[in-house]
């Protein structure tokens, strides 16, 4: 018996965002859906990666974090731009 004017209840699942990676095997997209909050299936590294910053199992002392070379860049180019505004440091 058909389905007169319910909705299908498998509409929402087959509207479901799709994982953007692509099968190593077929070469084709996966067509698995996308698990909540990432754009890719559970097998094609959705949870995957370590956490940044302190948390990272790599990280030693931060100097080379995002924000401390952001912070010195930021340093060096109000220096360099201050410098034109001092006379008798050529
Ligand atoms: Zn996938």
């Amino acid at each position: 018996m058909a389905q007169s004017d319910a909705t299908n209840p498998m509409d929402r699942a087959n509207a479901a965002p799709r994982c953007r990676a692509t099968a190593k095997r077929t070469g084709k997209p996966c067509r698995a859906p996308a698990v909540t909050g990432w754009s890719v299936c559970r097998v094609h590294g959705a949870y995957g990666g370590a956490p940044p910053g302190p948390a990272h199992p790599n990280w030693r002392h931060g100097e080379r974090s995002r924000e401390a070379v952001e912070l010195r860049a930021l340093v060096n180019k109000l220096v360099r731009e201050s410098r034109d505004h001092l006379p008798g440091l050529e």
